[in-house]
């Protein structure tokens, strides 16, 4: 039998494929390029930490193995680094999963909402709308700040869930600890505020870093038992495991309960627990990244001001900025001179910014690739 129609949900059909970055390999083949530097996702600039890679070789001949469901070696190793209880954490395919999970769990289709800053990270809003659920936003400011009572205003006794990122995607704004702490304390009850921590360990040395920022601390002061908040964290960015697929919430031990039980049995594998235990364990390689980064990161601030480009302040491991008004061509044009000179970036038109671009912070010579290519697109004499 042949499928000629097949009928899906209402909220399925509308759906079209996660807009990813663009890959390495598409590029590659369209230019035909030998080198291609992919500066578009984020992702780790000194690429795999080398303990992590051992780990993995070393657990390859476990893979004809099921994990063990509900991953406790990792939860209990995540739970003595953070100060937590191993029943305050949730482990998941990704902190992707842990969002779905949240949304799933928490609410009720025609009856509840889930809010959040416009834009947002995409995935609040997919697997909120395929959940049947009405999605609503607040602006941020014009400047990419938070407008917090404009957030607030949104929300009502029906808001079950509020999802805000700090260090915010794609802007790479965070604003102090002290602000989010007031707006979980201003939300009626029974609503819960997730925290996307996902950049948080970005947060640069001189505005005072992850403790100035991060609501961690609190919470582990307070106890997250009692608290409406859930902390998102992930193994992509600074720990250099995109690939790998692990993140996690932490979160009161009750909710992680729940959590636990709707949770696919293995989705976290056995290579990605040894690998994210093995990642915890080598300290060494994260400071690297985060040196990297902020070295990077104060280069390439430097640099684009110096073309002309408005860059917003960021405290993550990625720049947005907007191009110079003596280049007429624009974000697509500029996007498109860089991808045939082997360098991939990303646009934001999929977060309603059609002249903002990011790029992520990488290893020197990416960096300073990336420098000469835009100066010779914009038109500038090289320095
Ligand atoms: C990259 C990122 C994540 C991490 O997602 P994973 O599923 O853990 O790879 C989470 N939130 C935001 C805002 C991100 O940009």
């Amino acid at each position: 039998m042949q499928l000629t129609t097949c009928s899906v949900r209402p909220e399925v059909e509308d759906f079209s494929p996660y807009s990813a970055g663009l890959s390495i390999d598409e590029i590659r083949e369209k230019y035909g390029l030998a080198e291609v530097i992919k500066m578009a996702s984020n992702e780790n600039p000194l690429g795999a930490s080398p303990l992590v890679q051992k780990a993995i070789a070393r657990a390859a001949g476990g893979v004809f193995r099921y994990a063990q469901s509900g991953n406790p070696r990792l939860s209990a190793a995540l739970a003595g680094r953070y100060g937590v209880r191993p029943e305050n954490i949730v482990t998941g395919n990704g902190s992707d999963e842990v969002i779905d999970l949240l949304i799933r769990a928490r609410v009720v289709p025609g009856k509840h909402n889930v809010a959040a800053f416009n834009p947002c990270f995409s995935l609040y809003k997919l697997q909120s709308r395929l959940c049947g659920v009405e999605f609503r936003q607040a602006g941020l400011k014009p400047d990419f700040t938070f407008d917090w009572d404009g957030l607030r205003a949104r929300i009502d006794e029906n808001t079950a869930l509020v999802f805000i990122t700090t260090p915010d995607n794609p802007s790479g704004y965070c604003p102090p600890r002290s602000e989010v702490a007031a707006f979980a304390a201003s939300l009626p009850d029974g609503c819960l505020l997730a925290v996307d921590e996902a950049y948080i360990d970005f947060c640069p040395e001189e505005k005072g870093g992850e403790d100035a920022h991060s609501l961690l601390p609190d919470l582990v002061r307070n106890g997250f038992d009692k608290g409406n908040t859930v902390i998102l964290r992930t193994f992509s960015k600074s720990y250099g495991l995109a690939g790998l697929r692990l993140g996690f919430g932490i979160m009161p031990a009750l909710l992680a309960d729940y959590l636990r039980r709707i949770r696919p049995p293995f989705s976290v594998n056995v290579l990605a627990e040894e690998a994210g235990l093995a990642a915890l364990e080598d300290s060494a390689f994260r400071q690297a990244t985060l040196e990297t980064v902020a070295e990077g990161r104060n280069f390439l601030n430097a640099a684009l001001a110096g073309l002309g480009c408005f860059v917003y302040p960021t405290w993550s491991n990625f720049i947005m900025f907007t191009l110079p008004s003596d280049y007429p061509e624009g974000a697509a044009e500029f996007f498109e001179a860089l991808l045939r000179r082997g360098i991939i970036i990303r646009r934001l038109s999929s977060y309603g910014l059609p002249e903002h671009l990011r790029l992520s912070v990488g290893n020197e010579m990416e960096n300073k690739a990336f420098v000469r290519a835009a100066r010779e697109i914009l038109g500038r004499p090289a320095a």
